[in-house]
């Protein structure tokens, strides 16, 4: 019987989270469980490290080679504007979503803080003000291009692949046989890309007992009512927002949408990264739904790093959650505050699991709420980072194909 990649994947998935689930009830010093849970570490790392290996070549070829195959500047133009007007209309709707449910649902107050006192004095807070954070996102704009791909830097390697194509558009005839070859290359690259998936069933089943197991069920459900608001919003996000936007710009269903998204979907969950699942979200967005390889190549890897909606609307729940928690009342300005820095964490997080968390600080900091009860946060933040990192990634594939359709309007 041949059974699709796709239903593999979810098959796989679905079976991860069941094992997952049932060995979270064995005792932590049992023996089946250390060397399960050692073994399902080892092969869903090799996974993410496969991802990781092609992630660099893919971003800047697909980048270079995207733009270059753009004939006209002016198109380029008109595919930045739109590309970065519907990322940034995005992130404004998924932040708002989080201050209103917040506002509403108020999680966080009536919690005795006391309960979390112990884990609040072992942290170490980090400074991170806002002129600093900007200052530091700067910086990682321009690289030197060997150090930014050496370190897997995704922003500073897109930036360099975009000025890099847009000297081959202007060269034009002078760079035509470059032009070729990185064709050729991204060509190579994809097909690595594809052969990484026949393992992704087996890396995604892994990632997701290990993730499953080591979930912290009693703080999980002293948290249940921020789980519960901040899971409900993304998911809201991710299952009605995105996709009537979706909808009522390019026609393509929700069902069309998931059925060709769901390898990328269901990688971001399992990798909590969205650089990880970059190769896979390209393969999507350009196999699947057909986009242009000139705009998803440079859409898709941009958005991997500076579009992510799950992240900017769990970083004002999370806020709002704080300040409840220690019972400060924010103000409208204050939250006004919370909306902008809340879209500039998200922006400049980088695709890494946890990475919200880092970016989060400043937001804390901006309103004057203790860096220190990110410690609160943490234990849980790996199961909640894999539903944000989802709908990050779907905003990237939904961007693209809003972006191409608003082109050939
Ligand atoms: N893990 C997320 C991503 O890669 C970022 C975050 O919210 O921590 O998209």
């Amino acid at each position: 019987m041949n059974i699709s990649l796709n239903a593999q994947i979810l098959g796989s998935a679905m079976l991860g989270l069941t094992i997952g689930l049932a060995l979270s009830h064995l005792p932590a010093d049992s023996g089946a469980k250390i060397s399960s849970l050692y073994a399902c570490g080892l092969i869903g790392g090799v996974f993410v490290d496969l991802l990781k290996m092609v992630l660099i070549p893919l971003v800047f070829l697909s980048i270079a080679a995207g733009v270059a195959n753009l004939s006209a500047h002016e198109h380029m133009h008109r595919i930045w504007r739109v590309t970065l007007i519907f990322f940034l209309f995005t992130t404004a709707v998924a932040v708002t979503e989080g201050l209103l449910v917040s506002n509403w649902f108020r999680p966080g107050a009536g919690l005795d803080v006391a309960l979390f006192r112990d884990a609040m004095g072992h942290y170490q807070g980090q400074q991170l003000t806002l002129g600093e954070f900007g200052g530091k996102f700067l910086h990682s704009l321009f690289m030197n291009p060997v150090a930014a791909m050496a370190q897997g830097e995704v922003l500073a390697t897109v930036i360099f692949a975009l000025l890099v194509g847009i000297a081959l558009v202007v060269l034009r005839d002078a760079a035509a046989k470059l032009v070729i070859l990185m064709n050729e290359a991204l060509s190579v690259v994809m097909l690595l890309v594809d052969w990484i998936m026949k393992l992704a069933p087996i890396g995604i089943m892994a990632l997701l007992i290990k993730l499953a197991a080591t979930q912290d069920a009693a703080l999980l459900a002293a948290l249940s009512k921020f789980v519960v608001v901040v899971l409900g919003s993304i998911l809201f996000h991710g299952i009605v927002v995105l996709p009537l936007l979706l909808y009522l710009i390019t026609g393509v269903t929700p069902l069309a949408f998931w059925r060709g998204a769901r390898q990328a979907l269901i990688t971001a969950f399992a990798t909590s990264s969205s650089s990880a699942t970059l190769p896979v979200t390209l393969g999507c967005t350009q196999n699947q739904f057909k986009v242009d390889k000139s705009i998803a190549g440079f859409v898709v890897p941009l958005g991997a790093t500076v579009n992510m909606d799950g992240t900017a609307l769990y970083e004002a729940a999370a806020a709002l959650f704080v300040a409840n928690l220690v019972g400060a009342e924010l103000n409208l300005g204050q939250q006004l505050v919370v909306f902008f820095t809340a879209m500039l964490a998200a922006i400049g997080a980088p695709g890494i699991p946890s990475a919200g968390m880092v970016t989060m600080v400043m937001v804390l900091q901006s309103v004057g709420l203790p860096a220190e009860a990110i410690a609160i946060l943490l234990p849980i933040d790996r199961f909640l980072d894999a539903f944000r990192t989802m709908v990050n990634v779907q905003g990237d594939m939904i961007g693209s194909l809003v972006v191409q359709r608003l082109i050939k309007r």
